[in-house]
């Protein structure tokens, strides 16, 4: 699998700073653990941050450390897309993300997956900051148009959707801003998984989901 939607840099950095809500920490592990181009931009994210630890004591940067740091940031931007890569190969069976397994298992199946409207299921995470879930949307399913009051981030672990940001497959992040309107919708003959991370709720722009929206925890 070699994603090609990618959380942005700065939630990268974000993550490897140990800065992000729980939840959407969670997200990132996930898409790291099967991503090797986040893998190296997170560790040179954590080298920069060792980097200017270590320049502490010093308000001032000298020109040479400016100069290392910033080609440091250079490099911190994912690299462009095509260079196919070898992952970690995952376990057989395994659809669900290895820093999710001691959790949920290795089955989507087996899980008490809890119906919201017709051809949505969730399963709620815990976590301690922000929401984190499993929303599993029936093959031909739309979700209703909404945008968001905080961030969202969104891994596709099974199955594809596509919305007006464009087509996301298995591995592939949607790093969304609150600006962004969108309505997912499942492309294939088969269900999609997602794993969403939201720090804030969704807001609804039409006012039946808006109404529906505390009954699901949306
Ligand atoms: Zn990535």
């Amino acid at each position: 699998m070699t994603p090609h939607h990618h959380p942005d840099a700065s939630t990268l950095m974000s993550y490897a700073a140990g800065s992000l809500p729980d939840a959407i920490a969670t997200v990132v592990a996930c898409h790291v653990s099967v991503c090797e181009q986040c893998q190296e931009a997170v560790a040179e994210a954590e080298q920069l941050g060792r980097f200017l630890m270590e320049q502490q004591p010093d308000a001032e940067l000298s020109k040479d450390a400016r100069a290392k740091m910033l080609d440091l940031l250079d490099s911190v931007e994912p690299d462009t897309p095509d260079t196919e890569k070898a992952v970690e190969p995952r376990e057989a069976n395994g659809d669900i993300p290895l820093p999710l397994r001691s959790y949920l298992g290795t089955s989507f199946d087996s899980l008490r997956w809890k119906a919201m409207v017709p051809g949505m299921k969730q399963f709620i995470i815990p976590s301690t900051q922000g929401q984190l879930r499993l929303l599993r949307i029936a093959s031909g399913t739309s979700m209703p148009i909404h945008s968001h009051t905080g961030s969202e981030l969104t891994m596709v672990l099974k199955g594809s959707y596509s919305d007006e940001l464009g087509r996301f497959g298995v591995g592939d992040v949607a790093d969304l801003d609150p600006e962004i309107q969108h309505q997912p919708a499942t492309d294939t003959h088969e269900d999609c998984i997602c794993l969403i991370a939201t720090d804030a709720p969704l807001k609804f722009t039409k006012l039946v989901p808006r109404l529906l929206q505390p009954f699901f925890r949306l």
